[in-house]
């Protein structure tokens, strides 16, 4: 009888098993590969930061910084937050450190969890890991296209099929105010059918009410005016260009008017990359430019764009889409003892095996060798390598093939080239 669980893992918040971690892994080194490719250089910053830097980084009337974060009072009476959202943290850390003088633009990137007190359903999470890149200092459209098209190609690296790009311009500090006061307008008059939430989004933040999921919202929604029709020259202009970048390199895209993302800071191009053709898809990855947000931060201008992707999101996708199978851990060899000395000589020989690139299995807390075939049997480990006292006095072991049962001896020096021999011999 199994004993009752007094302690569970908190609402919304896993234990990744060895199962999962190599989903993890793989998401991490392709990451880290495009990120090479295209030369990020990779950061981390601390899990908590300053409640203020989201709330001014973030935007006080967004979801994450009303609602969603994890706060906590330090003994020394300062406020921090578990991190939301990496971006706010790179451009508290791009000035922090300088980075102002580095040669430009700044490039950089990293993964980690992020925390946000979400209400718990499928694919939200309130610990959940994000991989983020960001260009610092460019104005440029093909700088959002570099973004776009590094996402798109990691997500094609995973072996991830059928997505598209969902692109909008959410215009700047020029033409917004004319859309945000003509969609005002029509919300107002709308008022009686939106949701409780964007009935006081529609006096916060009104252009958040175009991020409603609800299905009375997106019925008013479908009929509000675009913020394409409102783009000024300049913004236009950028649109345009990213567009033909993404034709030329053959990206598909649906130019979506009503794509907005949940945070304050953006301006321009705004993306999500999600599963194409299937019923209420959520987004894989989103992104776009943010070129307010730093002046906030640091009061300086630098024009930046980037993008986080969701790597449970990712994953799950891999899993359902079959692309990656998680390898069972092969074992090059079994390392068998007998009496305490041999348990001694076996975590010494352990090094050996290492430089040799050969991987053991052994099992120190067992005495009896009759148990320790059976896990090398088991594990599936082709050699065995049996040391008992005397094997020990010698400076020899026993060097036994799983299958036919033949063994030979072999000094312990020579172990590790010995069953590299083999190996390539079973090949
Ligand atoms: P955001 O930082 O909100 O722009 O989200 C970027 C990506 O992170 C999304 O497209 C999702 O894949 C992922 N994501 C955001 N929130 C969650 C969450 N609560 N649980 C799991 N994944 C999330």
């Amino acid at each position: 009888m199994s004993p009752k669980i007094k302690f569970q893992t908190p609402t919304g918040m896993k234990d990744l098993l060895p199962e999962d971690l190599e989903f993890y892994q793989r998401v991490f080194e392709v990451v880290d590969d495009f990120a090479q490719l295209f030369g990020f250089n990779k950061i981390q910053t601390p899990i908590v930061e300053d409640v203020q830097l989201f709330e001014k980084g973030t935007g006080g009337s967004t979801d994450i910084v009303e609602k969603q974060m994890y706060i906590l009072k330090t003994k020394g009476g300062e406020y921090l937050a578990l991190r939301p959202e990496f971006t706010p943290a790179f451009a508290r850390a791009y000035f922090e450190h300088g980075m102002v003088n580095w040669p430009h633009p700044v490039k950089l990137y990293t993964f980690g969890p992020l925390f946000r007190y979400e209400r718990p359903q499928a694919g939200r999470l309130r610990q959940f890991y994000q991989f983020n890149f960001e260009i610092f200092g460019s104005k440029k459209p093909i700088s959002d296209v570099e973004i776009i098209y590094l996402f798109w190609e990691i997500l094609k690296e995973l072996g991830l099929k059928n997505l598209i790009v969902h692109i909008n311009s959410i215009g700047d500090k020029q033409c917004r105010p004319y859309y945000k006061k003509s969609l005002v307008r029509y919300l107002r008059s709308r008022e009686r059918d939106l949701c409780p939430d964007c009935k006081r989004r529609l006096k916060t933040n009104p252009l958040r009410v175009l991020d409603c999921k609800q299905e009375k919202c997106r019925t008013v929604i479908a009929q509000a005016p675009q913020m394409l029709d409102y783009l000024c020259g300049e913004c236009k202009q950028h649109l345009e260009r990213v567009l033909e970048y993404l034709d030329a390199l053959e990206i598909p895209y649906f130019l979506n008017p009503y794509l907005v993302r949940g945070l304050d800071y953006y301006t321009k191009t705004v993306f999500e990359i999600m599963p194409d053709n299937v019923p209420n898809p959520t987004a894989l990855a989103g992104g776009g430019r943010y070129d307010d947000l730093l002046k906030l931060i640091g009061k300086r201008d630098v024009p930046a764009t980037g993008a986080a992707a969701g790597i449970e999101r990712i994953i799950a996708l891999m899993k359902e889409q079959n692309v990656f199978k998680p390898s069972k851990k092969k074992i090059d060899v079994f390392v068998a003892q007998l009496g305490d000395k041999a348990k001694v000589k076996t975590l010494k020989i352990l090094k050996d095996l290492k430089k040799a690139k050969i991987y053991p299995a052994f099992s120190l807390s067992k005495d009896s060798l009759g148990d320790q075939l059976k896990i090398a049997d088991k594990l599936g480990a082709p050699f065995v390598i049996i040391l008992g006292e005397e094997e020990v006095l010698k400076g020899k072991a026993l060097v036994r093939n799983m299958k036919t049962g033949v063994q030979k001896e072999v000094k312990f020096e020579k172990l590790g080239q010995e069953i590299k021999k083999l190996l390539k011999k079973k090949k």
